[in-house]
């Protein structure tokens, strides 16, 4: 088997491409699919601070090392999501890696917030589903810390996978509203709400984990034990069977959206009015965010349990 480009052996052979490469020519060929999301979709520039929202998965620790390659100014952040030795052993990893890359770590404590509980904790006492509830302090303190720390933009490592089986599962379920937006940015439309941009849309999740695993690149093989029966696995599942059978099929899915996404899906109702979240100042569309709102019940439901405990 020859490398396509060069001639020489090659030491892989992309499925979904059909496409036999050497080392090289791999690592250039998926650099340069992440150059054309970046530019494509005009995500930022490299005068841009870019603040990478890294969990320990092979998807964010790969786009910070290749943002760094590619000479772009990204640090990153990581979000303890409770305490224990998993997450103490999370941290220590990506904090290493940080180092070997020379990239400035940010280290957040969503446990602050929750009066000392994990999100996982804090989900069940206010009986929230807890994927929905992480995700979405996840994605609120992202978004505040990088509004408080001036950066430009934020990262997420979002790969063409995830993006695909997300999408199918928008149209499967007509939701016109998310269909909308799953777009790979999200532009500022408030001042405290920073840009938002998914620079791995265009590259398969097997190509990642080839990228993370031929490169040494240390990463987690599941960060988060909740997500095993996450719907969106389901609609991941059915994309790769179908893969199986058509290859190139997820790829020609998601860029057919992209291509067609104005034709078919106009914004055609008002967009809703945001507002500053009374509490906290950050983009709602109600008086009071969710985060600030789900603080509160968790606060009442704390303090009426520590009362019947005496
Ligand atoms: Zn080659
Ligand atoms: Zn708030």
């Amino acid at each position: 088997m020859k490398c396509k480009i060069c001639k020489k052996e090659a030491s892989v052979k992309l499925k979904h491409y059909n496409l036999p490469l050497c080392e090289e020519h791999f690592y250039e060929f998926f650099e340069k699919r992440v150059r054309k999301a970046i530019g494509k979709f005009k995500m930022f520039s490299k005068e841009d601070k870019i603040l990478v929202a890294v969990s320990g998965g092979k998807d964010s620790m790969v786009i910070w090392y290749v943002l760094k390659k590619l000479g772009y100014k990204a640090e990153g952040l990581f979000i303890r999501l409770g305490n224990g030795v998993m997450i103490d052993r999370t941290q220590e990893i990506i904090e290493n890696f940080a180092e070997s890359i020379e990239g400035k770590l940010i280290v957040e404590d969503a446990t602050k917030y929750l009066y000392g509980l994990s999100t996982f904790e804090a989900a069940r006492i206010l009986r929230r589903s807890t994927c929905s509830f992480c995700g979405m302090v996840k994605r609120y303190l992202m978004n505040k810390v990088a509004v408080e720390m001036g950066y430009d933009v934020l990262v997420t490592g979002h790969n063409l996978d995830d993006e695909a089986s997300q999408l199918l599962g928008n149209i499967l379920h007509w939701q016109k509203g998310y269909i909308l937006r799953s777009w790979p940015v999200l532009e500022k439309t408030h001042e405290k709400f920073v840009k938002k941009v998914k620079p791995l849309v265009l590259n398969y999740e097997d190509d990642i984990r080839l990228y993370a695993e031929m490169k040494k690149i240390p990463f987690l093989r599941e960060t988060c034990p909740f997500s095993i029966g996450a719907t969106s696995k389901i609609y991941k599942k059915m994309l790769l069977t179908l893969e199986e059978e058509q290859r190139g099929a997820i790829l020609s899915f998601y860029m057919g959206y992209v291509r067609e996404k104005d034709k078919f899906f106009k914004e055609d109702e008002e967009p809703v009015e945001i507002k500053s979240c009374e509490v906290c100042g950050y983009p709602t569309t109600s008086n009071v965010c969710y985060f600030c709102r789900s603080r509160q019940k968790l606060k009442v439901k704390l303090e009426k349990r520590q009362k019947a405990e005496g």
